[in-house]
């Protein structure tokens, strides 16, 4: 098949504010041909961008960090008015996205340089080249970053993008594509497509898509997974998390209660490696859990434009929903409510900053991801039961461990069926680490060098003198 089967539909795509339910701006659902016809754009442009030299892919990307700084105010009110995360975090989250851009700018051409083979053989080496168009399907949560992850490293390889973001924040997904444009990116380097998840799977089998790129929740990635195994194409999966964060019986409580607090209610809760599950050894538990106790009142739940807010509403309202039944599930299965657990009494996608305690193996919320700010947490006996505990689960993403001696921290960590554990530490985001997960949480690695080999041809190229014939 030569194009993308896609029924042209006159639906559309809306732009809502979570924190009044406003509608910001709608967009048309781009007709089968627009789509057709930006992918083959893509394609083309592929030709001469694997050709550019490193350098001025190196100066587009550079180019795109310099616009994003020097926008980060107005486009942190963008993704916070799209949905709803606090501006603090947006305008740090378009500074991370400029600092992914330059860490690929900075290294691209040194990771992708020829690899030596040692061999009896003659000389062998690995060239690194670009696959053609990525296809990269984004969510909501990290508007900016979500889409810096995939396009940096692959545009810096040679790569073309085109990106299916979340419907959800369309604003985001065009204003990154305008940015791309004013930076000086040819045509068909990177584009964004508005359509509904429901007709991704028709576009993976598209022969010019020649890899895939997927955060999102389970089922996206199941659906994803299987049309690229079709297809015989390359993918990779970030998907859900419930990282555990344990704490040690030698961990400096205050610090362990504060991140373990503010970082559950980070995004309102609706970060993949969010601290879902908070483990504490039995020892130090009953204090823990006052302290926890003593910061929810605390917790200021409001605006998400005013710096006082500690917890902003969820992305939408149907969100807000789920988490909610959620919390209620999980209390009708015997889990024991000691805060929040409602809507807040006004209009917007707000959820109460919420304390489970009581959770036991069988109940929903021991199993299922919650995507909000729901506090979830356990008492074990020992750091063994903690292990168990952690590794108790589906997921395999992130995970925490907080204690005052670090080899007994590392020890713990090197027992943790996880993609990334932090030590002392949420699990965190940062250009030069990998970031990426195991199990139910999908494969492949964003970031770091890591990141740039995901979807580039490893391509062996071995010489045979001939002077000297093997
Ligand atoms: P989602 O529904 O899977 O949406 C993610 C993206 O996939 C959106 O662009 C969505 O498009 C698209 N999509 C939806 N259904 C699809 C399908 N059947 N086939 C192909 N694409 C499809 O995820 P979400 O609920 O918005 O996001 C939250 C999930 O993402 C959570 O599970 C979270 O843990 C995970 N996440 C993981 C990471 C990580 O790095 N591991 C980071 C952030 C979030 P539409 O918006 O049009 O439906």
């Amino acid at each position: 098949m030569e194009s993308a089967v896609l029924e042209s539909k006159k639906s559309t795509i809306k732009s809502i504010n979570p924190f009044d339910n406003s509608l910001n701006k709608e967009y048309e659902v781009m007709s089968k041909e627009e789509i057709d016809q930006r992918i083959g754009l893509a394609d083309e442009a592929f030709k001469t961008w694997r050709r550019t030299p490193f350098a001025q892919r190196a100066s587009l990307l550079h180019k795109v960090a310099g616009i994003l700084r020097e926008r980060k105010e107005d486009l942190g009110k963008l993704a916070t008015q799209e949905m709803g995360k606090r501006l603090s975090e947006s305008i740090a989250e378009v500074e991370l996205s400029a600092n992914i851009f330059d860490y690929y700018a900075d290294n691209g051409e040194k990771f992708l340089a020829d690899a030596p083979l040692e061999t009896p053989i003659g000389k062998a080496f690995l060239s690194y080249e670009p696959l053609g168009v990525l296809l990269s399907v984004q969510p909501w949560n990290f508007p900016f970053y979500q889409i810096t992850r995939s396009a940096a490293p692959n545009i810096m390889a040679g790569n073309t993008v085109v990106l299916k973001h979340a419907s959800i924040v369309p604003q985001c997904a065009a204003i990154m594509e305008e940015i791309f444009l004013e930076a000086g990116a040819p045509k068909g380097v990177y584009q964004n497509l508005f359509l509904p998840g429901s007709q991704v799977e028709d576009i993976v089998s598209d022969e010019r898509i020649k890899a895939v790129s997927l955060t999102g929740s389970e089922p996206a990635g199941a659906s994803i997974a299987s049309a690229a195994g079709k297809n015989i194409k390359k993918s990779t999966l970030e998907l859900g998390g419930s990282d555990a964060f344990i704490v040690l019986n030698d961990a400096n409580i205050d610090d362990a209660v504060k991140a373990a607090v503010y970082s559950r209610m980070w995004n309102a809760g609706q970060v993949c490696t969010s601290n879902k599950r908070i483990i504490v050894e039995e020892s130090i538990a009953d204090e823990f859990l006052e302290k926890v106790k003593a910061i929810f009142p605390t917790l200021k739940v409001g605006n998400p434009l005013e710096a006082e807010t500690d917890v902003a509403p969820l992305s939408s309202e149907k969100a807000a929903q789920d988490v909610v039944k959620q919390i209620e599930k999980a209390v009708e299965e015997g889990a024991q409510l000691v805060f929040g657990g409602h809507r807040v009494d006004r209009p917007g996608a707000f959820v109460e900053p919420t304390l489970l305690t009581g959770i036991k193996k069988g109940n929903s919320a021991y199993s299922d991801e919650i995507f909000g700010p729901v506090f979830m947490f356990y008492v074990v006996k020992d750091e063994n039961e903690a292990i168990e505990l952690a590794n108790d689960t589906s997921f395999g993403l992130g995970g925490s461990i907080f204690s005052s001696n670090e080899e007994r921290a590392i020890n713990v960590a090197r027992q943790i069926d996880t993609g990334m554990v932090y030590i002392n530490h949420l699990t965190g985001i940062t250009p030069e680490l990998p970031f990426g997960g195991t199990k139910k949480s999908g494969y492949g690695r964003e970031q770091s060098p890591a990141g740039i080999y995901e979807f580039v041809n490893a391509k062996l190229i071995r010489v045979t003198s001939v002077d000297n014939p093997y």
